[in-house]
C-alpha cells in the first residue's frame, strides 16, 4: 500500500486539517471512537492511504498535529475528530510566533522541530511504502509559514525520494488579517518553489468572495465549509479506485510540466448547498466547476492558460458523457492549452459519491493565471518595504532585509516564468 503521511502546522492547520479529517471519517465509514461503521466494501479497499489499521480495531488518521502554542489543541480537543487522532502524535508547545515567519522557521519552531521528526519517522516506519506527505497551513501566520516551510526542507534531506505536498492558505485582507502577513508569505514563497512538489492555493479571499455571494459577512468556520469537500475530492482518487491521478505521483506528472510551476489551483462545484445542488448533470458540473467564481484562488484562469488540468467527477455519471463535455471544452477554448504541453486535459469519474450530494466534480488546474495571486501579495510586500514598515519585527530575530529582497526576486521570477508560458 502506498500510504501518505499527513502534516499539519499552527491554527489554520489544524482547522482546515479537521475539515478534511472530518470528511474521510464520513466518506469512509470511521465513527467518532475510530471503529468502522459502514457497508461498503470501497470503504476499506485503499483506507490505508490515509489511516493506520491499529491491531485490526480501529482506524487512526496517519497525522501528525502541529501547533507552537495551545490554540490548536484547544480546538481538537473541543471537536469529535479529536477523539480520533493518536494522542501521540501530537506536538504542541507554550510559545506563539506572533505572527512572526522567523519565529517559526529559526527560533520557536528550530527548536520543536526535533520533537516533530521523531513522531514523524515513527509514523513513516509504520508504512509499507510511503508515497509522500501533505503539510497543511497558512502562510500568513507564524507558525504554520515559518515551520511549515522548515519542515518542508527537512522533509526533502530525509526523505529525498518522496512526494512532498501542501495545501497552503494564502491570506487576503478582506478576512482576519495582520499587517505583517504578506512578509510572511514572501519569505515562505522560495521555500515552496524549491521543496514543494504540487501546492493546492487555498486563498481566503476566493473564500471569501464565494461566501459573500450568500451572506454579508462571511465567517472564518463558513469559509472552512468550502475547504473540506474540496480536498476530498482531490484526495478521492487516491482513496477510491478510478482511472486518473492514483497516487500523488501520477498527479505530479499530469499537471506539473515544470517543476517550479506546481501552483495548482482548486476549483469545486457544487459549492451552493440546496436540493437543485444535489443532483447536478454532467454537463451543469462541468459549466460550474470552469467557473472563475468557483475556483479557490482569486484569479481568472478563462484568461490564462493551463499548463495542466485534471477534471475528477464523483458519483454515478457517465465516463462518455464527462468525455464529451471535455473534449468539447478543450475545443472551444483552444488557445488556453499550450500546443507544447500535448494531452494535458484528463479527467475520470469516479463512482463513489462525495458526503451530502449526489454528484461533484472538483478540478485541479495548472492555470498561469495564479501568478495574479503572486502579483497581489508582492505588492503588498513592495509597499511595505519601501517604507520599511514592520521590518523591526524579523530584524530582531536575527533577519536582514537582504533575506526579503531575495524572496521578493524570486517571486519576481516565478510570475515572469508564468507569464513566459
Ligand atoms: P499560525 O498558527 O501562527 O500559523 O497562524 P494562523 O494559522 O492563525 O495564520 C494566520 C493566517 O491564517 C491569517 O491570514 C488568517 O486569516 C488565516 N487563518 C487562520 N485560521 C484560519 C482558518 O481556520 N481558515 C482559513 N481559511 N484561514 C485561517
Amino acid at each position: 500500500m502506498r500510504e501518505i503521511v499527513h502534516l499539519q502546522f499552527g491554527q489554520c492547520g489544524s482547522k482546515i486539517g479537521t475539515e478534511f479529517w472530518e470528511g474521510l471519517c464520513m466518506e469512509h465509514g470511521i465513527g467518532t471512537t475510530g471503529h468502522y461503521e459502514g457497508d461498503n466494501d470501497h470503504h476499506l479497499e485503499r483506507i490505508n492511504t490515509y489511516f493506520d489499521n491499529v491491531q485490526g480495531l480501529k482506524y487512526v488518521p496517519r497525522a501528525v498535529l502541529v501547533d507552537l502554542d495551545a490554540d490548536g489543541m484547544n480546538f481538537l480537543k473541543s471537536n469529535p475528530i479529536g477523539q480520533v487522532m493518536g494522542s501521540q502524535n501530537l506536538v504542541f508547545g507554550g510559545q506563539k510566533t506572533d505572527n512572526n515567519w522567523a519565529k517559526g522557521f529559526y527560533s520557536d519552531g528550530a527548536e520543536k522541530m526535533e520533537t516533530v521528526l521523531n513522531v514523524l519517522r515513527k509514523e513513516v516506519e509504520r508504512c509499507d511504502f510511503a508515497q509522500g506527505f501533505q503539510i497543511m497551513h497558512s502562510l500568513g501566520g507564524g507558525t504554520g509559514s515559518g515551520m511549515g516551510c522548515l519542515m518542508l526542507q527537512k522533509l526533502k534531506d530525509e526523505y529525498r525520494e518522496k512526494v512532498f505536498t501542501t495545501y497552503t492558505v494564502f491570506p487576503s485582507q478582506k478576512t482576519t488579517y495582520a499587517a505583517n502577513e504578506p512578509y510572511n508569505v514572501i519569505l515562505s514563497m522560495p521555500h515552496l518553489i524549491e521543496n514543494s512538489t504540487e501546492t493546492f492555493c487555498i486563498d481566503n479571499e476566493a473564500l471569501f468572495n464565494n461566501r459573500m455571494r450568500s451572506t454579508e459577512s462571511p465567517t472564518i468556520p463558513a469559509m472552512n465549509k468550502l475547504v473540506g469537500p474540496v480536498m476530498c475530492g482531490i484526495t478521492a482518487p487516491f482513496r477510491f479506485p478510478g482511472r486518473l491521478n492514483a497516487n500523488l505521483r501520477k498527479l505530479a506528472v499530469n499537471l506539473v510540466p515544470l517543476p517550479r510551476l506546481h501552483f495548482l489551483t482548486p476549483g469545486y462545484a457544487p459549492f451552493s448547498e440546496g436540493e437543485t445542488q444535489s443532483n447536478l448533470t454532467v454537463s451543469q458540473l462541468t459549466q460550474q466547476v470552469l467557473d472563475d467564481k468557483n475556483m479557490l484562488v482569486s484569479c481568472t484562469p478563462s484568461t490564462g492558460k493551463y499548463l495542466g488540468l485534471s477534471a475528477i467527477y464523483r458519483g454515478k455519471l457517465s465516463q462518455r458523457e464527462v468525455n464529451e463535455q471535455m473534449y468539447n471544452m478543450q475545443i472551444a477554448n483552444s488557445t488556453q492549452f499550450p500546443k507544447w504541453i500535448p494531452d494535458n486535459l484528463k479527467s475520470s469519474v469516479n463512482t463513489f459519491p462525495p458526503n451530502g450530494v449526489n454528484a461533484s466534480a472538483t478540478i485541479i488546474a495548472n492555470t498561469t493565471s495564479v501568478k495574479e495571486l503572486f502579483i497581489r501579495i508582492s505588492q503588498q510586500v513592495t509597499k511595505m518595504i519601501k517604507y520599511g514598515s514592520f521590518l523591526h519585527v524579523y530584524k530582531k530575530e536575527g533577519m536582514e532585509i537582504k533575506e526579503f529582497e531575495d524572496a521578493q526576486n524570486s517571486v519576481s521570477d516565478l510570475i515572469n516564468e508564468y507569464q513566459q508560458c
